[in-house]
This record gives structure tokens, C-alpha cells and sequence, in this order.
């Protein structure tokens, strides 16, 4: 009976598809779940009952799953990336009729999908590749959802996810759809992108902070708490002002102070690097990140290193006074260099979905990007708004930096952004980061660059050519026999 028949389903029920799951149940969207191993789906199912939920079911078999959706059958799926999706696709696809959607809500490489979604349409199956951000509790009470792919398939579930997603008020739900073919997974990959980005920025001001400053965890505390109350309010600055904050309950001491210092990834951010590369788009900041996350993995290597430098007079570098003796003045500034890092950054993070967004004929538009990414997700901030409103003021804009207000901002901050970056740099604390912004802001709004000896250069030993700057055309010179 169609009464009796879920709205949706949900296979893969892990952190994000349990959670996702009963988010949309809550809501009132009567839903089915399924995942491979069965004792996930009890667990849902309990979890779902002591909460109160009355609108979610379990399947155990993939038939009577499929079997329980409501025509056209729509069924996201929150598994592992790659191979699991083909196979969890081929699973459900064995059950499922002409005109049924499957979605895949995982950090998708945007080509993958864009295959899926060829092939799902020779079966007469629509097809999506959703971003969802935010973690766990973004999917359990509210995500940024970044749909892309089938339109027809997103006109399908647009009640739900306008629901499910997170509400910003006087910004609406945090959810859009992006645009045709793997759109939804690019921008997914490059929010992670941009979020490596901020992570590593906010490292730095913290590693500036202690190292050179001295301070305590409680004063870093304090200045997160009290950085997370004006133009840097963010989910990310508020996590980590929390992070100070925890003690350590298997021993004394401030927890962060025991965490080994490696980072690990899963790969979105390599994605970003490589897309960044292939599009000939700069992305130094969020390439930075990357490499650093790198580096921390060599941590026997840096503990040799360290020893070789020891008696380099390292220590005495860095334990100097390097001038700012001025705690308060050093937290200022430090701030103004963290606000103006990101901006680059996030110039880079847009640029890419830019210059994807041509190639591709996507036609994606960044403010409203911007606007989704405001609740729900990692990377949601206050300075999302000025993203929104640079874009809003010109859609066109080749790049943030020039965008009236951000280029202001930066002004006002680069004395202090310089006067940090230096001082890392003479503390021998390396930022590679804030470096790699300053560096990107200096390149990009310098009107003649050095790049007139490389081209000099290639012409000399590769006949590559050139142009002249005082008349049109492509000139090669003989340079080695005028030498
Ligand atoms: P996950 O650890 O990436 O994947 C576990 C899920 O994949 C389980 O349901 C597992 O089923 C299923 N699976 C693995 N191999 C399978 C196969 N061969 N066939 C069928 N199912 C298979 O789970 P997650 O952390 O919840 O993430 C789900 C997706 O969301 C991923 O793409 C992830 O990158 C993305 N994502 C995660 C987060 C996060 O914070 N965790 C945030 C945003 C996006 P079994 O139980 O049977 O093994």
C-alpha cells in the first residue's frame, strides 16, 4: 500500500548515513535504511526508537529495501568512496525502475560520478553526486548539502533536503543546486580544500602565539574565544579556542599538549592540489596546508633534524626577543594577519571552482556558494557573508583580493600580516601559510614581475620565444651568440 512506502531510503550507514538518516526522519520524511552489514541497520533502528523517531525503517536485504521506497524511488548513499559506491550502486540498481535516482552523499571524485551518472541513465536511472559537510553533527541536525548532477533528480528530493539542511537565518537553507555533472562533488572537494586552508592558517597564528609569544593554553583560550566574537567568527575558531580549554584525563596538563603532532588526511585536500595544477590556477595557501600536513607525517625525521640543528643556534633563534615584548600587540596582529591569509586563500579556493566551472560549462555561481556554505558545513564563518556580498556587488570579479572591501581589509592589515610573517620568520617558526597568502597577494598585484628573465631564459635555451613588451608579436633571440 503507498501509504506504507518511505518517502526515501538511505544505504550506508556509517557516521554520516546514520546520522543523515535520522535527521531526515526527524523531519518528518518517512524513511527506509539499509546497509551491507546488517547489525548497522539495528543499530539505526534502535538509536532511531530511543530517540523518539517514528519515521525510519531498517531492510536487512537490499530487494525489500529498494522494494519499500515510494515511486519514482529516490536512495542516497553514504558509503565509502570509490569502489564500495560501484558496488553498492550495482546492488541497488539490480532492484530499481526506470525513472528511480540514486544519489551518492560521499567525498566523490567528481569524474566517478560523472561515469555513474552515464551509466545510470543507459539503465534509465537519474543520477546525483551530493556533497555533505559538516561531520556528524552537521548530518544529524543539519548539513551543507551541495547536490549536482540530474536536475530532475534534484527537483525530487528538494523539499527534503531544503528541510534536512542547515538554516541560516536571513540566508535560507544551506543548500542549492550546484549545477550539472560532478558539480556538486568539485565544490565539496574544494570546500575541504579551502577548510585545509583555514586549519592550517589558524596552526600558525596558534604556533606563532605559543612559540614566540609564550602564551599559556588558557591565554590562547581566551584569544580564540575573544577572536570567534568578531570578523573571524567561525565554527573552526571556535573548536579551537574549545581545544585549549580541555585537560588531559590520563595525565596532567592541557590535552592538545599530548596529541602527536601528525596530521593525517583522507585525500580531498590532494584533490584540490592536483585540480589546481591541472587548471593552471595558484593555489599556494591551500598547497601549503597540504605540504605541511606532509611534513608533520615525518615526525622520526623532524626529531633527527632537530638534534643535527640543536647547536645550529636554533633554540636561541627561536627563545629570542624578536621585538614584541607586547603581548596584546602580537595577539593584534597575528588576528589581522590570520583575517588576511584567509581572504587569499579563499581568492584561490573560488578561483579554482571558477576556472572549473568554465572548462566544464557549469555555470556555477560563487556567491550562492558562499551563501550555502554559511551553516552547516566546517568551513561556516561570518566572512562567508562578505564572500556572498563581493560576488553579489560583481559576479565577475577575477578575483577577491580586488573586490573593493576585501582589498581594503587587506590594506589595513598587510603592515601587521608583514610584521608577523617576519617575525616567524626570524623566530624560525615556520608559517607557511601566512607566507604563502603574503606571497600570493604580492605576486597578483604586482603589475611587472621577474617573469620577463624566466621567459629571457627559455628563450636562451629552448628557442620557446617571446613577447616584447613595446610591440606586438613573438620574438626568439639568439641570446648565447650576442653573450
Ligand atoms: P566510511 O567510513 O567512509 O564508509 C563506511 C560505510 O561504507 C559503511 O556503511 C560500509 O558498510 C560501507 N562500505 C564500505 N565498503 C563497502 C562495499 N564494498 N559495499 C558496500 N558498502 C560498503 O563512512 P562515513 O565516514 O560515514 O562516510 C561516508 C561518506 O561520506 C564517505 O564518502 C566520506 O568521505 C563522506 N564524508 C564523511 C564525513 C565524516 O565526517 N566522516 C564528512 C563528510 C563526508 P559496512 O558497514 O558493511 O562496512
Amino acid at each position: 500500500m503507498a501509504e506504507s512506502l518511505s518517502r526515501i531510503g538511505l544505504a550506508g550507514l556509517a557516521v554520516m548515513g546514520q546520522n543523515l538518516a535520522l535527521n531526515i526522519a526527524e523531519k518528518g520524511f518517512p524513511i527506509s535504511v539499509y546497509n551491507r552489514t546488517t547489525s548497522k541497520v539495528d543499530e539505526t533502528v534502535e538509536r532511531a526508537k530511543r530517540e523518539g523517531n517514528l519515521h525510519l525503517r531498517g531492510f536487512h536485504d537490499p530487494k525489500s529495501f529498494v522494494q519499500s521506497i515510494q515511486k519514482p524511488r529516490v536512495v542516497i548513499m553514504l558509503v565509502k568512496a570509490g569502489a564500495p559506491v560501484d558496488q553498492t550502486i550495482q546492488t541497488l540498481s539490480t532492484y530499481m525502475e526506470k525513472g528511480d535516482c540514486i544519489i551518492d552523499g560521499g567525498n566523490e571524485w567528481y569524474e566517478n560520478t560523472e561515469r555513474r551518472e552515464k551509466a545510470a541513465a543507459e539503465l534509465g536511472l537519474l543520477y546525483l553526486g551530493m556533497g555533505v559537510s559538516g561531520g556528524e553533527e552537521g548530518a544529524r541536525h543539519g548539513p551543507s548539502l551541495m547536490p549536482g548532477g540530474s536536475f530532475e533528480a534534484y527537483k525530487y528530493i528538494e523539499d527534503i533536503v531544503l528541510k534536512v539542511a542547515a538554516q541560516v537565518p536571513d540566508s535560507g537553507p544551506c543548500v542549492t543546486y550546484i549545477g550539472k555533472g560532478g558539480s556538486g562533488n568539485f565544490v565539496k572537494m574544494i570546500h575541504n580544500g579551502i577548510e585545509y586552508g583555514d586549519m592550517q592558517l589558524i596552526a600558525e597564528a596558534y604556533d606563532v602565539l605559543k612559540s614566540v609569544g609564550k602564551l599559556s593554553n588558557e591565554e590562547l583560550h581566551e584569544v580564540f574565544a575573544e577572536w570567534n566574537r568578531g570578523e573571524l567568527l567561525s565554527f573552526l575558531i571556535e573548536i579551537t579556542a574549545d581545544i585549549f580549554s580541555i585537560k588531559d584525563n590520563k595525565g596532567d596538563g592541557y590535552l592538545v599538549d599530548k596529541v602527536l603532532d601528525k596530521t593525517g588526511m583522507k585525500g580531498t585536500g590532494k584533490w584540490t592540489v592536483q585540480q589546481a595544477a591541472d587548471l593552471s590556477v595558484a593555489a599556494p595557501t591551500i598547497a601549503s596546508s597540504l605540504d605541511s600536513r606532509f611534513l608533520s607525517g615525518l615526525k622520526d625525521e623532524r626529531v633527527e633534524a632537530a638534534k643535527v640543528f640543536k647547536h645550529g643556534g636554533m633554540d636561541d633563534i627561536i627563545s629570542g626577543d624578536h621585538g614584541f615584548v607586547d603581548k596584546s600587540k602580537l595577539i593584534d596582529e597575528v588576528r589581522k594577519a590570520l583575517y588576511a591569509s584567509k581572504i587569499c586563500s579563499y581568492a584561490q579556493g573560488m578561483n579554482l571552482i571558477r576556472a572549473k566551472s568554465v572548462e566544464k560549462g557549469w555555470d556555477l555561481k560563487l556567491g550562492e556558494l558562499a551563501r550555502i556554505w554559511k551553516g552547516g558545513c566546517i568551513i561556516r564563518a561570518i566572512f562567508l557573508d562578505r564572500i556572498k556580498q563581493a560576488y553579489d556587488r560583481n559576479s565577475e570579479l577575477a578575483n577577491l583580493l580586488v573586490d573593493p572591501e576585501f582589498a581594503k581589509e587587506i590594506v589595513e592589515r598587510q603592515s601587521a600580516w608583514r610584521r608577523v610573517v617576519c617575525l616567524a620568520i626570524n623566530s624560525g617558526i615556520s608559517t607557511p601559510g601566512m607566507c604563502a597568502s603574503l606571497a600570493y597577494f604580492d605576486t597578483y598585484r604586482r603589475e611587472r614581475l621577474p617573469a620577463n628573465l624566466v621567459q629571457a631564459q627559455r628563450d636562451y635555451f629552448g628557442a620557446h620565444t617571446y613577447e616584447r613588451t613595446d610591440m606586438p608579436g613573438s620574438f626568439h633571440t639568439e641570446w648565447f651568440k650576442i653573450a
